[in-house]
């Protein structure tokens, strides 16, 4: 046996001190910085010594969303016990899961098995949606997902001309398909998307401009605004038409959507031929919960967003597998197929498990599938929910004090039904709120994000991590926010 299960535990002993802080010290990151090699040497140093130099110079340099419970910068997840395990297997066996050849390697279906786990675990139904696949992130898989619907609505279009012509994307690129349809623009309608939705437009040839943001209901400034939607979709301006939708909100946690919403968005994406893309990069995993009257808004928020065309999910975030592992799951796996056909003539599919590399971007790829296999495995349904709902009860006890204390104002509104794993606030005071960011990351103990939200600075915190405890973390928590607070009297 290559690597014995002892060898593995001792391994990750080093994992269990609960004690790391979030940052390293600046002097470590300085240290490093000096220690890293200005040219390549002709003769290695051989491997004893770049082991040292990278656990000894850089390691410590390394900042700590696996290892600590207090870093809430963006949302970036840890790195489970299971998921590490397989991961280094991953790496130590080399599997390419790009092509799926059963009499060669159980790769391609263990990359089954786990999309199909993982949409269990999520509540997507597997007929509906057998058009899956993993990618690097989000941000990949928001390009898959508009690529598709710019393949749909131009197609669309083309349908309903009279007579009706064939305009495909893929095939004719994007200016010949939309002439021939009658295309005047493709626009990505949506409500304050995460940027990566811009690049993903950029990328496949619609251009970042094409990203229409509807306006925003002044007492929920996150939401879909219907009346918008149903205007802009109406327009007879010759536009086709993706609807992007954001389940969750990077910036507040809140979600787009409403269950019913998501029903008429439906019934107008398909009066109009256009495509729906839901990015549910960290808000898909809230489809684990049970109902209960704390997680009403939240489940009432991804309720009916499996009424979508394509869905974009990630793994190194909530569900804590290394990086870099997105997902993204499509209701036309045909047109995916189409658009991400590898080869004039597509190598045959030897199974009735699609090969990956004509539903996404690589040729190869790691077999990224196995870390969310083993901690899907190993762990299962219940700890994840559980695991879930300690998230949430941490975001709402730090949100709880917040809405509570003089110094700080909790955004973007003071219902804690509403927080799901992201807290948004600011410091009342407005110096202390343009300092308040390094403030709070300057012990290195919490580890904070900045960002904008009403057109002044505000910070987030980002609960993602399986080491949540909710009253350990949240009094750390809390003591840092006293702290910044206290220091500007
Ligand atoms: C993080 C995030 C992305 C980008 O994800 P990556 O995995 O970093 O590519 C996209 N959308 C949302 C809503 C996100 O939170």
């Amino acid at each position: 046996m290559p690597l014995s299960l002892n060898e593995f535990a001792a391994s990750v002993a080093w994992r269990k001190d609960d004690s790391h802080r979030a940052l390293p010290p600046q002097q470590a990151i300085a240290h490093a910085e000096a220690s890293l090699p200005v040219s390549l040497p002709d003769t290695g140093i051989g491997l004893d010594r770049v082991k040292q130099h990278i656990l000894g110079d850089l390691v410590p340099a390394f900042n700590g969303p696996a290892l600590s419970s207090n870093y809430y910068g963006f949302v970036t997840g840890g790195t489970t016990d299971a998921a590490l395990f397989a991961d280094w297997l991953v790496s130590g066996y080399d599997q390419n899961a790009q092509v799926h050849a059963p009499k060669e390697t159980v790769a391609g279906s263990v990359d089954s098995a786990a999309l199909r786990l993982l949409q269990q675990l999520l509540c997507i139904d597997e007929g509906d949606f057998p058009g899956r696949t993993f990618t690097t992130g989000a941000t990949a898989s928001n390009t898959l997902g508009l690529a598709l619907g710019r393949e749909f609505c131009v197609a669309e279009a083309g349908r309903r001309r009279s007579p009706p012509v064939d305009a495909s994307v893929a095939q004719l690129g994007v200016v010949p398909a939309c002439l021939r349809a009658g295309v005047r623009k493709i626009q990505v309608l949506t409500t304050l998307p995460h940027s990566s939705l811009s690049k993903a437009a950029s990328i496949i040839g619609l251009g970042t401009n094409a990203v229409a943001l509807l306006p925003l209901s002044a007492e929920e400034p996150w939401r879909f605004d219907l009346a918008a939607l149903e205007h802009k979709l109406g327009a007879s301006d010759g536009a086709a038409s993706i609807i992007a939708i954001s389940a969750g909100e990077v910036n507040t946690g809140r979600f787009a959507t409403s269950r019913e919403e998501m029903i008429r968005i439906r019934a107008l994406a398909d009066e109009h031929g256009a495509w729906i893309h839901v990015d549910g990069a960290f808000g898909l995993q809230a489809r684990m919960l049970l109902p209960s009257p704390a997680f009403h808004a939240i489940l009432d928020g991804v309720a009916s967003i499996e009424l979508a065309d394509s869905l974009t999910g990630d793994g190194h975030k909530l569900l804590n597998v290394p990086y870099d592992c997105g997902f993204f799951f499509t209701r036309h796996l045909e047109l995916q197929q189409s658009v991400f056909q590898n080869g004039a003539v597509p190598m045959p599919d030897v199974s009735d498990i699609p090969s990956a590399h004509n539903l996404g971007i690589e040729n190869s790829r790691r077999l990224r599938a196995l870390p969310v296999y083993a901690t899907l495995l190993a762990y299962g349904r219940v700890w994840h929910r559980a695991l879930m709902e300690r998230q949430i009860a941490l975001a709402r006890a730090v949100a709880a004090w917040l809405r509570a204390s003089a110094a700080y104002e909790l955004l973007p509104t003071a219902d804690l039904s509403l927080v799901y794993v992201v807290v948004l606030f600011r410091a009342r005071d407005k110096a202390l709120n343009a300092r308040l960011v390094p403030r709070l990351n300057a012990s290195g103990v919490m580890y904070v994000s900045g960002t904008q939200w009403g057109g002044a600075p505000a910070t987030r915190i980002a609960v993602s991590t399986w080491r949540v405890d909710v009253e350990r973390d949240s009094a750390r928590a809390i003591k840092e926010l006293e702290g910044a607070a206290r220091q500007d009297k």
